[in-house]
């Protein structure tokens, strides 16, 4: 029989790092992590390909004395965590373990100086073996140089990625800690490009210091497109900016979560965010957002991964009402907004198309202007400013192909895709009737009978009730027919066979495997569908306004029940300079 031994440090330490590093992005986070945890105020981090070479982060923190710094690298040693603050740890590390765990898989020098006035000192360590010891020259701060690590770990050298790949993840990790750590001057050079740079922030508020930092870290776009969220209940603020729904994107990357100021990355929080935006977005498509969640410590225990990027709460059922409550109050207080990127757009692709234009010949030139005077396009009389500011949405001028009315505000021009708008106002409404159990219904003069398989007629039972409070009263009829005797009064110009067709499919799809608000919002949107002015319909004046007066009284009507933006504006500005004024 095999004896039993017990293992090296070295050893440990290995089997440790194969927890605390996945990859060079997670040694980053460590390394920088201690730096903020050592109070810097400045942060340079350089890599090379990838962080597979090279790995230097250095700041103007407290630093190390010899003593400390050879501790630093022994198993479990840290300087903060000790039996009083277990439950309340206010570090971003405490477990005493990255700075052995990289050095056991890497070339690592660590310099550090903890007096201004004297000599740092130097330490490598090479595959977690100490190589020298030696005083160098540094001022206060600390610097440690990570080198071909996971060189000598073959098995997880094979799992890295390629340069690019790798070189994302770092990025993002430094943009997670940028984000939250604003009076810090972070910068991060890849190949000795500057890829990241911040400038430190003082005296301002919150959000000014936050809109900031987002901007330079994830651009302007983050900023304009998103809303001031800022709630306090209970044990819980929520602060951030929280994304308009038509600022979405293919995957949940761009939602920045943090709890008391650590980055985490939760699944149990990624879907309380697709309940939140849940009738505003696309099933396939994410909202964008940073949300700071701050709490007492004992509401959420953050030793449950050595990375720390997962987190349980005591109470997530809590916190879940909060976010969808908050984030919908949010929504609803923002009143009109569109996102901004679609002008953007509009205008660079008018702007384009403006250049191709100077090369049309002449001919062309004046048959493009005939089409601008289209005789079919209508213009409307001038309304006083006064009405301007009741009427955020402004008046309609006038409705291209069928489709889209133009209406003219204060400040520029609002594009109103008609089908969509009345689509979500439709919507809203019936799901307003319903929650109220206010549907009121229209009795068809002739029912309405549809034929149905047998199969169907039979799921179908027991379902009939669930249609009639959405206003649809339908029965089965004989052996294989269903009978449609009531349909919402909104919905009465539709065609009521294929809104009772689409309304089966509903029921039948989610039976019992939706949760109830689930049914209610993909019931009401598959009718809202029906009700809706068509693309295509010709709209009298009176029409037009009145659809713009809905869309101002309807919450989140800036995006149809798909998160496609509902109308675009254009301001003035923008117009000003697709002709060169500005
Ligand atoms: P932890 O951060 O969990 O304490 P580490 O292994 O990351 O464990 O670091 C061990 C100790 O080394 C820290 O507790 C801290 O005292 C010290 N240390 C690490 N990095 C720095 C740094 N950049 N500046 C000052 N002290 C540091
Ligand atoms: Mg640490």
């Amino acid at each position: 029989m095999n004896q039993i031994k017990v293992l090296s440090d070295n050893l440990i330490n290995k089997i440790a790092a194969g927890e605390v590093l996945e990859r060079p992005s997670s040694a980053v986070k460590e390394l920088v992590e201690n730096s903020i945890d050592a109070s810097a105020t400045k942060i340079k981090v350089h890599v090379r390909n990838g962080g597979k070479t090279e790995i230097r982060v250095s700041d103007n923190g407290h630093g190390l004395s010899q003593k400390d710094l050879e501790l630093a690298l022994k198993r479990h040693a840290t300087s903060k965590l000790s039996i009083e603050n277990f439950s309340n740890i206010k570090t971003l590390g405490f477990r005493g373990e990255a700075l052995p765990s990289i050095a056991s898989v890497s070339e690592m020098t660590i310099q550090s100086n903890d007096k201004f006035d004297q000599d740092g000192i130097m330490i490598e360590i090479s595959s977690g073996n100490l190589k020298k010891i030696r005083p160098v020259n540094q001022s206060k701060g600390t610097q440690v140089s990570v080198k071909n690590l996971f060189f000598y770990t073959p098995a997880r050298l094979k799992f890295l990625k390629s340069e690019n790949y790798e070189s994302l993840l770092i990025k993002r990790t430094i943009q997670k800690l940028a984000l939250s750590y604003h009076r810090i001057e972070f910068s991060l050079l890849m190949n000795g490009k500057e890829i990241i740079k911040t400038n430190p922030i003082h005296k301002e508020s919150y959000f000014q210091s936050l809109e900031n930092r987002v901007s330079e870290v994830l651009g302007k776009e983050f900023v304009e497109n998103t809303l001031k969220l800022d709630e306090t209940v209970d044990n819980f603020r929520l602060r951030g900016l929280i994304g308009l729904p038509t600022f979405n994107h293919s995957n949940n990357n761009n939602q920045f979560v943090y709890v008391n100021g650590r980055a985490i990355n939760d699944k149990s929080i990624n879907v309380i965010f697709r309940l939140a935006y849940r009738d505003l977005i696309s099933f396939d498509r994410y909202p964008q957002l940073i949300l700071f969640i701050e709490c007492p410590p004992s509401e959420v225990d953050i030793n449950v991964h050595p990375a720390k990027s997962e987190v349980r709460f005591q109470s997530i059922n809590h916190l879940r009402s909060l976010i969808i409550r908050t984030f919908n109050e949010t929504f609803s207080k923002s009143g009109l907004r569109t996102n901004t990127l679609n002008t953007r757009k509009a205008v660079s692709k008018i702007n384009s198309n403006f250049s191709y234009q100077k090369e049309l010949t002449l001919k062309e030139k004046s048959y493009n202007q005939g089409y601008f005077q289209n005789p079919e396009s209508k213009f409307f009389l001038k309304k006083s400013s006064e009405e301007d500011k009741i009427y955020p949405l402004g008046f309609a001028r006038s409705q291209f192909h069928n489709t889209y009315v133009i209406s003219e505000t204060k400040t520029g021009i609002i594009i109103v895709d008609q089908h969509a708008a009345h689509e979500r106002i439709v919507y809203e409404k019936l799901k307003k009737d319903y929650y109220n159990k206010d549907v009121k219904t229209q009795i068809l003069l002739i029912p309405v009978i549809i034929d149905l398989e047998k199969i169907i007629l039979d799921n179908l039972k027991g379902l009939y009730k669930i249609s009639s409070r959405y206003g649809l009263e339908m029965d089965q009829f004989g052996n294989s027919s269903v009978i449609v005797r009531e349909i919402p009064y909104i919905l009465t110009d539709c065609d009521v066979k294929k809104l009772a067709l689409d309304v089966i499919d509903e029921l039948i799809e989610n039976k019992n495997t939706k949760r109830i608000e689930k049914q209610i919002d993909s019931i009401c949107s598959r009718m809202s569908c029906h009700g809706s002015i068509r693309a295509g319909r010709e709209l009298q004046v009176d029409e037009m306004n009145d659809l713009l007066r809905k869309i101002e009284e309807t919450p989140f009507s800036a995006q149809c029940n798909h998160g496609r933006p509902t109308y675009v504006e254009l301001k003035l500005k923008d117009i000003e300079k697709l002709f060169g004024r500005k």
